[in-house]
């Protein structure tokens, strides 16, 4: 089968054809119907994580149970969505209801597969969805109902479930209160999209690129703002000059976390959603940690169950009530996926969603 594999550290990505193993006993061959392509793939390439290689991009994913393995209670037929972080239900984490912690679930990459000339292959996040299968764990694929458009489907596995776990379970945004939202890639318009649903007012977008206004506004932002010099005035103009309840980080970047945090009023609460780099630091004076009272804590995979809450949302995403085509940008063939990460990486437009024919 086909998929999209990197051959090392910056190097580019291209399709390829390779071998996947038949599923083992617990394991499930899932056949892709759609693929988001996340930030967290460029951070499998670009040094920001240390993964194995060759590897199989991909980790947001929906599909089809095409083969199920000896001990599998999901049938054939069935559409799933993949989950990245399956919780093994033993750990300390997991039995303490942090199954987003699950200790299970550390390495960026796991070996499977192969390459056509035999090279041991691997795969993201235990993953690789990026291709037109996968060989998984039952418990990485939550089964969701028929019907539901792929290219949407797909990202209730990363972007969507990290966004709306971000806003509902890790800040707990209430009825009213006033959310900044810093970095407009797929996850930040997925915070958008939870904030408007939690009743959040007002939910005010920030970029670096004016051409997110649109995709902002259409994701469920009262306003958009640019990320410059008069940024902090205007957020303390539009919230009677406290600063917001909730700011949320979709950059991963230092800069980022701090501007977040002169968003948020005293008493306040940023939420860190971006991965950002283990050499980029975060300097903040002690007496304002001290003075300003904020919360500062980061959000895990929405700090979300997915077998619990990738239902919920697919239920949403049936029955309209949650749109989710605001975010998807286009969809575009595997061989397209190489070009799509250049956008991705340049910031352009939401999320790139390869899709595969039936
Ligand atoms: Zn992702
Ligand atoms: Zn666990």
């Amino acid at each position: 089968m086909r998929a999209l594999v990197v051959r090392g550290r910056n190097a580019t990505s291209a399709v390829e054809e390779v071998r996947l193993p038949a599923p083992g006993p617990g394991e499930l061959r899932v056949r892709i119907r759609a693929a988001g392509i996340c930030h967290s793939d460029l951070s499998m390439v670009d040094g920001t994580l240390a993964p194995a290689y060759p590897l199989v991009l991909g980790h947001e994913a929906a599909g089809v149970v095409a083969e199920a393995g000896p001990g599998t209670r999901l049938a054939v037929g069935t559409p799933v969505v993949l989950n990245w972080a399956p919780a093994c239900r033993s750990c300390w984490h997991c039995r303490h209801g942090e199954p987003w912690l699950c200790t299970a679930n550390t390495a960026p990459a796991l070996p499977r597969g192969e390459t056509a000339d035999g090279t041991p292959l691997h795969v993201t996040l235990g993953l690789g969805a990026l291709a037109e299968e996968v060989v998984v764990p039952e418990r990485a694929a939550v089964p969701i109902p028929a019907g539901l458009p792929p290219e949407q489907a797909a990202l209730l596995g990363c972007a969507v479930l990290t966004g709306t776990g971000a806003v509902r379970n890790t800040a707990r945004v209430a009825v009213g209160e006033s959310v900044a939202v810093i970095g407009l890639g797929g996850v930040g318009l997925a915070v958008l999209t939870a904030a408007r649903r939690a009743g959040a007012a007002p939910i005010l977008a920030v970029d670096v690129a004016e051409a997110k206004r649109e995709l902002a506004l259409a994701a469920g932002a009262t306003d958009f703002m640019l990320s410059d010099d008069r940024l902090a005035k205007e957020v303390r103009a539009r919230t009677e000059g406290r600063g917001v309840d909730h700011a949320f980080e979709c950059v991963g970047r230092s800069a980022a976390i701090r501007a977040a945090w002169r968003l948020t009023r005293r008493g306040g609460a940023v939420t860190v959603v971006g991965m950002g780099g283990k050499d980029d630091l975060v300097s903040l004076a002690a007496l304002d940690i001290f003075h300003s009272a904020r919360t500062l804590r980061s959000s895990v995979y929405g700090s979300s169950d997915p077998d619990r809450e990738v239902p919920v949302l697919a239920a949403a995403l049936g029955d309209g009530t949650l749109d989710l085509r605001p975010l998807v940008s286009g969809t575009l063939p595997l061989d397209e996926a190489p070009a799509a990460f250049g956008r991705l990486a340049r910031g352009e437009g939401a999320r790139w969603v390869v899709t595969f024919p039936d």
